[in-house]
Parts: structure tokens; C-alpha cells; sequence
């Protein structure tokens, strides 16, 4: 069930980049009759990296993206390639089965996964919607009220020591709020809480510091403006 429903929410984004999907993709040689395994792809930004200011600043936005999303992106690559039994495996079984796979895979294939969602999450001010109906009925169901669940995801985000994310997951038809270290992620056979994610913050310093510095909960306040409810309501109305 949450396999089905992560499976759907990831190809569900990787269709909005506009650069090559997240699928591992192979292309076979003729001429030694081997297969060599094409890279996984770093997915284009969705809006240009000055789109999300002032909430998100051009600067980071480039960082964290051309250098910090495509370095997970190439060792990812490097780990997968160096396991012939990897060649062609999805993004989405690797980290179902992470826990048995090298520590390469699960930082990295978490980094890349989370990372291709994550921009699809951020829309420019004014463009991002609201939760549709189906969306707040949920989370009035679920949490009481949009703000008490607005109050309990920057809890978690903002509790979540050192580098991490916070989800608002779909688990067992319910919504839940959890959070996960470094690029570990509810896809994962080790998460301590799985489920399908539908909304996600990267609460690394990588993806605040040179606006914010120290200052996770003004950047936490700041992205709130940028969330692309549009994709959330379509995570959503998927994971059901
Ligand atoms: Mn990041």
C-alpha cells in the first residue's frame, strides 16, 4: 500500500521537471553487448532561481540545487554503478530496500529523491493555491485546524536537530506529521514513521543559511509563502 502510493506521488513529480525523470533509464551498447547504466538526472528547476525571493534568495536556491542537489545526484550515480545488480533498480525500490544497501545509497538516493520533490513544492508568491477542500477537510480531520497543523509541522521542522526534513505524510488514510535526519526520508524500509509524502521542508542550514543564517523558524515563517499547494493537493488526492 504506502509502496503504491510513494511510487504514484514520485512519478507524479518527476513528470512536472522539466529535465530527464527520476527514473534510472539503460542504455545498451551494441557493439560490447554490455549495459551501461545511465545516469540518474539532475530535474531542471521548475521557475527560474529567483522566483521564490524574498522568501528564498537566488543565491541559495542556485547552491542548493547546482551544487548541493546534483553532488547527491553524482555520487548517487557513482554508488549505483559500482553494484551491477543496481542497474536500472528505481529510485523508489532502492530506498524501499535501503537498509540493505550501502550508506552511499541511503544519503544520497534520499538527498536526490527528496531534493526532485521538494522543488516541485515551492511555487512563486502568489502562485502556489490553496489546500484544496478535500486537503483542508483532511487536515481539520486530522489536526484540528490549518493553523494547529501549521503549529505542529513547524514544531516538528524546527525540533528536528541538526540536518533533516519535515513531512506531512498520507499513512493508513491519515495524515501525519513526522521527521526524518539527514536525507532519510518515509519512503525508506528504516523510517521510523513510512507513508506517502505530500509535503516536505529541507530544514538542512544548506537550505536557509545565507538568508537566515541561525535563523530556522524566520526561514520556516518565510517558506510557508512559497508552498505549492497545487502539487500538494495532487499528492494528496493521489495518495488516497
Ligand atoms: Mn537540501
Amino acid at each position: 500500500m504506502i509502496r503504491t502510493l510513494a511510487l504514484s506521488a514520485a512519478l507524479s513529480f518527476s513528470s512536472l521537471a522539466v529535465g530527464p525523470a527520476l527514473a534510472q533509464s539503460s542504455v545498451t551498447q551494441p557493439s560490447s553487448g554490455q549495459t551501461a547504466t545511465a545516469a540518474f538526472a539532475l530535474p531542471a528547476l521548475p521557475y527560474a532561481a529567483e522566483a521564490l525571493e524574498p522568501a528564498i534568495d537566488a543565491e541559495t536556491m542556485r547552491v542548493h540545487h547546482g551544487r548541493h542537489h546534483k553532488t547527491y545526484v553524482d555520487n548517487l550515480n557513482a554508488a549505483v554503478a559500482a553494484d551491477p545488480a543496481l542497474a536500472g533498480v528505481s529510485i523508489e525500490d532502492l530506498l524501499g530496500r535501503v537498509s540493505t544497501l550501502p550508506t552511499a545509497i541511503r544519503n544520497n538516493g534520499g538527498g536526490h529523491w527528496n531534493h526532485s520533490l521538494f522543488w516541485t513544492l515551492l511555487a512563486p508568491v502568489g502562485q502556489g493555491g490553496e489546500p484544496s477542500a478535500e486537503l483542508t477537510a483532511a487536515i481539520t480531520r486530522d489536526f484540528g485546524s490549518v493553523d494547529a497543523f501549521k503549529t505542529a509541522f513547524n514544531q516538528a521542522a524546527t525540533t528536528r536537530f541538526g540536518s533533516g526534513w519535515a513531512w506531512l505524510i498520507v499513512k493508513d488514510g491519515k495524515l501525519q506529521i513526522t521527521s526524518t535526519a539527514n536525507q532519510d526520508n518515509p519512503l525508506m524500509d528504516l523510517a521510523e514513521v513510512r507513508g506517502a509524502p505530500v509535503l516536505a521542508v529541507d530544514v538542512w542550514e544548506h537550505a536557509y543559511y545565507l538568508k537566515y543564517q541561525n535563523k530556522r523558524a524566520d526561514y520556516l515563517t518565510a517558506w510557508w509563502t512559497v508552498v505549492n499547494w497545487n502539487t500538494v493537493n495532487r499528492l494528496y488526492a493521489e495518495a488516497q
